[in-house]
């Protein structure tokens, strides 16, 4: 087996395929480095006697504004406890309290259900299953591996995908990986936006090698924005956890005007709501920012379940909880990606994907709040059910494509990277309209070509493979965006602002019908 990816849903399948099969699982940086490693809020599941599975459905259905495949929403809900006891088993150590889990509370859950460990709850995490992966004797992890495309070929007819071609940093070599089955876990695509919460890891390589390889891929219009990420928030800016708000912290503008004043639920309503209304908000003041109000928590229950956000607070200034904290919204989460079924099979046989990159019909056009954790854990473990009947004979054969060697390259890799980045915040961001989207189009698709002739014609980088995913899958959300002529969920265009039931359906893109 061939696992592509080291956050949460990589290692879980590995960790439940390796009794049956050898598996080597790549990671193009070190082995932490994923967005797993930086969740904060936690991991959302009905562990208490006053929620329920079917509160939990409700929820989610609400949140995904019509497009949740229900019977996945189902699995999610009623598989995630017994794979939250389950991480507890391999190690992780939730906060607790009263003898029980410590149960918080997030935007558009109406119970308390967000197992959280502080606010270092993906931390925590991927402590305990890089732990277990690292004393596993039949997992092979291998650093510094960055996956280029996958491999390809057929089987009795059929397109087939059989491992992948890898960069080895420490030996400055490509490889070929053949594998019976591999997983893509490489988690989300936010470093296409100029502010993102994402780790610099999340360049969209999952999904654009997929769509490459031939898988249909889904709903990539669907990109949430985290509504307070601490400002200023150029590179990895620094998350505000809605936990945050959950304990009663209020939304204003700079001289003290309530934001979220004319919605029932608040400050707590849903991400979408709540960035799309910040968004409205600093577009007529002018100013760079709103606030956070923190006052009205005692410092030192904030400085208890919130140590990772004072602390980044701290460090730029801000006393808190004594001042307000200035948030502004940041690309942070993809609903959409590589399209599976529910037991983690994408479109291309052979090939697996569970985590972020996959779009398994959970989230519909929103995800609700801390539902990713839980269902990158729920169905990598399906994932892993269904390839462990799988695992005898040999990998598929498939061709080696024509791959340029390694060697150092110019710059212009940079150039493209900034001006896609600044594309893609301004014309296809939190509120979008038809002329900037088809001006997206045209010069996403321009640097698209220039990332690929740089491609054809000279050594292969590192920043060249990512900055070629980049502008892959920056088209493929500027066209999903495009043809989905509405507003729903996290897609909001002004020329469209209305739900529409026409458009009650996923935007699929098949690179069959492209070619
Ligand atoms: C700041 C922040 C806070 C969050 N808070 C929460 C929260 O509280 N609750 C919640 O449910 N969700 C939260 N999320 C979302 C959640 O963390 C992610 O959706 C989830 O961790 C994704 O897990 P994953 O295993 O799919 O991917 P990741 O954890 O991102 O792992 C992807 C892995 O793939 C590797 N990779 C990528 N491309 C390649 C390649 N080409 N070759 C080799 N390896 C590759 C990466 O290096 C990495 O190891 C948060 C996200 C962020 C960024």
């Amino acid at each position: 087996m061939l696992v592509i990816g080291s956050g949460i849903a990589g290692l879980t399948f590995a960790l439940k395929v390796a009794d049956v099969a050898r598996v080597t699982l790549v990671t193009k940086k070190r082995r932490a480095d994923s967005s797993t490693n930086y969740a904060q809020g936690g991991i959302a599941a009905v562990m208490s006697p006053t929620d329920s599975v079917e509160l939990h459905v409700q929820d989610t259905l609400r949140a995904g504004a019509g497009l949740c495949h229900e019977r996945a929403v189902r699995e999610l809900a009623r598989e995630g406890p017994e794979r939250v006891r389950e991480l507890m088993e391999w190690g992780a150590k939730f906060t607790r309290s009263h003898g029980g889990l410590s149960l918080g509370r997030e935007g558009g859950h109406s119970r308390r259900r967000i197992v959280h460990a502080d606010d270092l709850t993906g931390r925590e995490i991927e402590r305990a299953l890089l732990r277990a992966v690292a004393d596993h004797p039949a997992i092979q992890t291998r650093e510094d591996h960055l996956v280029l495309d996958l491999l390809t070929g057929t089987d009795r007819g059929r397109p087939v995908c059989g491992g992948a071609m890898v960069f080895d940093h420490g030996h400055d070599e490509i490889i070929a990986v053949r594998a019976r089955r591999t997983l893509l876990a490489s988690g989300g695509l936010g470093r296409v936006y100029r502010h993102t919460t994402n780790p610099d890891i999340a360049t969209g390589d999952g999904v654009a090698m997929a769509y490459r390889a031939g898988a249909p891929v889904a709903n990539l219009e669907f990109v949430q924005f985290h509504p307070t990420a601490l400002y200023p928030a150029e590179g990895q800016a620094v998350l505000v956890s809605e936990a945050v708000r959950g304990e009663g912290a209020v939304l204003t503008t700079l001289d003290g005007r309530p934001v979220m004043d004319a919605h029932p639920e608040g400050s707590l309503a849903t991400r979408d709501v709540v960035a799309q209304r910040i968004d409205r908000v600093l577009k007529e003041t002018g100013d760079p920012h709103v606030l956070l109000d923190v006052t009205g928590i005692a410092p030192d229950r904030f400085a208890r379940r919130f140590p990772f956000i004072r602390e980044a607070c701290l460090a730029r200034g801000v006393d808190v909880p004594r001042e307000p904290i200035p948030v502004v919204p940041a690309a942070h989460y993809a609903c959409g990606g590589v399209v599976t079924d529910l037991d983690g099979r994408t479109g291309l046989p052979g090939l697996y994907a569970a985590g972020e990159v996959a779009c398994t019909g959970v989230h519909g056009a929103n995800r609700l709040a801390s539902n990713s954790l839980l269902e990158a854990v729920v169905f990598s473990h399906r994932a892993a059910q269904a390839v462990r009947g799988e695992v005898d004979g040999p990998p598929p054969g498939t061709e080696l494509p024509d791959i340029g060697a390694p060697g150092p390259a110019g710059e212009e890799w940079r150039e493209i990277q900034e001006e896609l980045r600044t594309i893609m915040w301004d014309d296809c961001g939190i509120i979008r309209s038809d002329a900037r989207l088809e001006e997206a189009e045209l010069r996403v698709t321009e640097l698209e070509s220039r990332a690929d002739r740089l491609w054809r014609g000279g050594p292969i980088t590192t920043d060249l493979a990512e900055t070629r995913n980049l502008c892959g899958v920056a088209r493929l959300v500027v066209r999903s965006a495009r043809s989905r002529r509405e507003s729903r969920g996290l897609h909001h265009n002004v020329d469209h602002p209305e739900r529409d039931e026409r458009f009650r359906a996923d935007t699929v893109l098949s690179p069959v019908s492209e070619a």
